[in-house]
């Protein structure tokens, strides 16, 4: 059972994703304005975020960006908004994943499962420890370190940098990360990828115009370096 912060001002979508997401087994929380999600947000901390983007008095972008300030539980974001350049903004933003509407309630809830079982693995594996301790990826708690500063990754940042770094120097493609991070059962524009590695080196790494761990290996992909 999950604790969900459901961020929504149509009170009818709010009445139904609230009824999938408890039969499914959560404890929901609906708050019906901005201003009211950021009280809530400064007073208790959801396992998963589901958010509205359009919302009275402080918009749902806000929110994101504030959040994503302050830590990085799951966000999915909800949404009426459904052009190219918003869903690059809240993938680019740290939103874990984008469902728009009209959607299936069924579906969300189903991604909401997919989020949760990614931020609590069931066996976790050994941290991995890189150049003499100043980069560690912990997958147990989810947890990346760079000299021993915890920074905060999203889920799929989390997953994406975890694909490669335990596999390190081996190159991974744009579509074989999409697959294995994000699942193969839709199509997700293969720039999602790109938006996500540069998010990552800019949480990790030393200087992210030159990368030390995540190498672009042209025409192809991506691959991990790090002394273990
Ligand atoms: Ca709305």
């Amino acid at each position: 059972m999950a604790h969900i912060l459901l961020v929504e001002d149509e009170t009818s979508i709010a009445d139904i994703v609230r009824l999938y997401l408890e039969r499914d087994g959560h404890r929901v929380a609906v708050v019906d304005d901005g201003a009211a999600a950021l009280h809530a947000l400064e007073t208790t901390t959801p396992d998963l975020i589901v958010l509205d983007l359009m919302l009275p008095h402080v918009d749902g972008w806000h929110i994101l960006r504030w959040v994503r300030s302050q830590s990085g539980v799951p966000i999915i974001i909800l949404t009426a908004r459904r052009e190219e350049p918003d869903r690059i903004a809240g993938l680019d933003l740290g939103a874990d994943d984008y469902v728009v509407k009209p959607f299936s309630p069924q579906e969300l809830v189903s991604r909401v499962r997919a989020v949760l079982r990614r931020t609590h693995p069931s066996s976790p594996a050994e941290p991995l420890v890189f150049d003499g301790g100043a980069l560690v990826i912990d997958p147990g708690a989810r947890e990346v370190r760079v000299h021993d500063e915890v920074r905060h990754l999203t889920v799929r940042e989390f997953d994406l940098l975890w694909v490669l770094a335990s596999h390190p120097r081996q190159a991974f493609s744009r579509d074989r990360l999409l697959s294995l991070v994000w699942g193969s059962d839709e199509f997700i524009d293969p720039g999602t990828v790109t938006v996500h590695i540069r998010r990552v080196r800019e949480k990790i790494e030393p200087d992210p115009s030159a990368p030390r761990y995540i190498k672009t290996v042209w025409g192809v992909g991506y691959r991990f370096e790090g002394d273990a």
